[in-house]
């Protein structure tokens, strides 16, 4: 008897437990990524990216890139010290990924699968998202630990996401190089956005109903009209039809078989809200997110090319150049080191490349990846060399 009464007061300690940890999410997404991180450029994104382009003829930087732009992401599943809890299978965590590309394929961006591995983490797999621990600690905490992959955006894929207030990602800055997700959105049936949500942040988009300087997006499209703001508030999109920050609060109220039907009308124009239920950057019902290029519109994609070709921003670095040519690498210790080409990543006949000990090579390409006479790998343990074909071509 006392055995069963321990059995049922386990068992009430682990349902209790497992209550307190993440409580029921909203039917759309929910982030705390927020606009004042952000990019300086964004609000004269087409401009900047015209320029910019015009500027990369005459770049001697080295990189050498082009549209479409392959993007390399490195996927990391996080799991318990011990192995256990990972945040989803690896093909859970691919089939996001091919859902995201999807979304993006349309707009000249193709992202590129470079590397996918776990870590084993208790402290990040148990992601606390409580406002008084979203500080930067854990921001911090991916950086300092050499999580956040050199080379690649990095996704993270957590197994708990506990105080989350209804959060399901965040992107940490608008733009940035890496994203965490919970489990619960990446393994949902009915979620097919969180990766092309979060990746929008980093790649310099903000929600719909963001209010860049302070100010509510007015409905008008009138440049005439005096309440006209959407190039310098809302979210600095005018092609996303205005959005309101509480629109989705309601959206059970208001969104029916994804039609928005609020009458509601903005306090300056007078002109009713008609916000888009398939915007990838919206916090409409989950099921209404456009699977398409349909979820991101010309203005977004402007931008987000913006932030690639942004030689100071965080995305530049992690686009694919279209031919990799390895220089001389003596590599030993344990970070993730990535090598990705659009077409071809090859050796150099008179360098060496070396990974030994701990070392993690990730080498992707969408054509060929060449070793030449030099090549060593010899990876000890925790180390590894994993060659694959990946790309868009
Ligand atoms: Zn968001």
């Amino acid at each position: 008897m006392m055995k069963r009464i321990i059995q049922l007061t386990l068992v009430l300690l682990q349902t209790l437990s497992l209550s307190a940890q993440e409580k029921a999410y909203p039917n759309h997404p929910v982030c705390q990524t927020e606009v004042h991180d952000s990019g300086y450029y964004m609000k004269h994104a087409e401009a900047f990216l015209a320029k910019t382009l015009a500027g990369r003829q005459s770049d001697t930087r080295g990189i050498n890139f082009s549209a479409p732009y392959v993007v390399r992401v490195f996927i990391r599943i996080v799991r318990q010290n011990d192995g256990s809890l990972p945040g989803c299978t690896a093909a859970t965590a691919i089939q996001n990924f091919d859902e995201m590309n999807g979304q993006y394929n349309g707009h000249n961006i193709c992202f590129q699968l470079v590397g996918l591995d776990y870590i084993n983490d208790t402290y990040l797999n148990n992601f606390n998202s409580d406002a008084l621990l979203d500080d930067g600690t854990y921001e911090n905490y991916i950086r300092n630990n050499d999580y956040d992959v050199d080379g690649a955006m990095t996704i993270f894929i957590h197994y708990n996401y506990l105080n989350n207030n209804g959060s399901s990602g965040n992107a940490y800055g608008i733009p940035n190089h890496f994203l965490s997700v919970a489990r619960w959105a990446v393994t949902s049936s009915n979620v097919h956005s969180i990766f092309g949500h979060e990746m929008g942040h980093c790649l310099g988009l903000y929600h719909t109903f963001a209010r860049y300087n302070d100010l509510q997006e007015t409905v008008t499209r009138n440049t005439g009209n005096s309440c006209y703001n959407c190039t310098t508030g809302g979210d600095l999109c005018c092609d996303t039809q205005a959005d309101y920050r509480t629109s989705t609060n309601q959206s059970e109220d208001y969104v029916n078989n994804c039609v928005y039907s609020r009458n509601y009308a903005n306090a300056c124009d007078g002109l009713q809200y008609n916000p888009s239920t398939i915007n990838i950057m919206s916090y409409m019902p989950w099921e209404c997110i456009s699977f398409t290029s349909t979820a991101i519109t010309p203005n977004q994609r402007t931008r987000t090319h913006a932030t690639i070709n942004d030689i100071t921003g965080p995305v530049y670095f992690r686009v694919a150049e279209d031919v990799v040519l390895l220089t001389t690498i003596n590599a030993n210790t344990d970070k993730v080191r990535v090598y990705g080409a659009r077409t071809t990543v090859s050796g150099l006949a008179n360098n060496t490349v070396t990974h030994t000990g701990a070392s993690k090579a990730y080498f992707a390409a969408g054509t060929a990846v060449i070793f030449t006479p030099g090549t060593t790998f010899a990876p000890g343990s925790g180390g590894l060399a994993n060659a694959a074909i990946s790309g868009c071509n």
